[in-house]
């Protein structure tokens, strides 16, 4: 029998970083909620359910989820204090999933082929993170903002979600956590990472896969967008266009 796969998309967030009154996740992009673009690229994948976390109960299934018939959100959770809260919420709602796919809703640029790759990936690794090499060289800073150490640029990797996991070990891995409490875990991958349950795979995902937090990220966003709408219109065209750059 076929597992289960479930996705978790988060939006119980407060969106502090981008000012205004309108939290990050629901502000516009196009006409429609930046949530929006999540949940469809879930609702389109090979995912079985969508588990969504947030405050905003009523808004979400009447704006988002009815709105534009989202039929593979089963359930929606109210979101934690902190992120890791949230996604226990959505983990102990989840069940009897084989695997899960944690995603921030605040990260509108996921494609149907980092789901694919993901739960490919998952079903080999147990872990896995999409994510992109980055491209800058970074630095590692000691306490008084001097370069401490310089690691090497083709092993640093921006992490990204969806992050993937088998259903057993990201629920022992999180009950781990929440019991000793460590501090600075930022994001599902420490998690499993500081339980030490298995070596989480880092996946490519795309330079693209922004997530919005403050107001510069809405301007690229609709910069992504416009080109994207571009592209399915005159897929030919565009894509010489962008060589013919490339070359110059
Ligand atoms: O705050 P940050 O940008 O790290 O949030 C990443 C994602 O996690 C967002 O989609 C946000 O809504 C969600 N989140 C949440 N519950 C929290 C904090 C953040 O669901 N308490």
């Amino acid at each position: 029998m076929q597992k289960k796969i479930t996705a978790i998309v988060l939006a119980g967030g407060s969106g502090t970083r981008m000012g205004g009154d309108c939290k990050k996740q629901y502000l516009s992009l196009d006409g429609k909620p930046i949530l929006f673009y999540s949940l469809h690229a879930f609702q389109q994948s090979r995912v079985d359910e969508i588990i969504l976390v947030t405050n905003e109960r009523e808004y979400c299934r009447n704006e988002i989820i009815r709105k534009y018939s989202l039929n593979k959100v089963k359930k929606i959770v109210p979101g934690g204090k902190e992120r890791f809260h949230s996604v226990y919420a959505g983990l102990l709602a989840a069940k009897d999933c084989g695997y899960i796919l944690i995603h921030d809703g605040a990260r509108p640029f996921l494609t149907e082929d980092m789901i694919e790759e993901s739960i490919d990936a998952v079903k080999i690794h147990f872990a896995c993170a999409v994510g992109m090499p980055v491209k800058d060289t970074i630095k590692l800073a000691d306490d008084e903002d001097f370069a401490a150490q310089t690691p090497k640029r083709e092993r640093v990797w921006q992490v990204q979600t969806p992050q993937t996991f088998s259903y057993p070990l990201i629920l022992k891995a999180y009950q781990k956590i929440l019991k000793e409490q460590p501090k600075g875990i930022t994001d599902d991958a420490m998690v499993v990472e500081y339980g030490r349950y298995a070596k989480v795979k880092l996946i490519p995902g795309s330079y693209e896969n922004i997530k919005i937090t403050t107001p510069e990220d809405m301007a690229v966003a609709e910069a992504f967008l416009k080109r994207q709408r571009r592209y399915k219109k005159e897929p030919k065209k565009f894509r010489k266009k962008m060589l013919t750059n490339m070359h110059r």
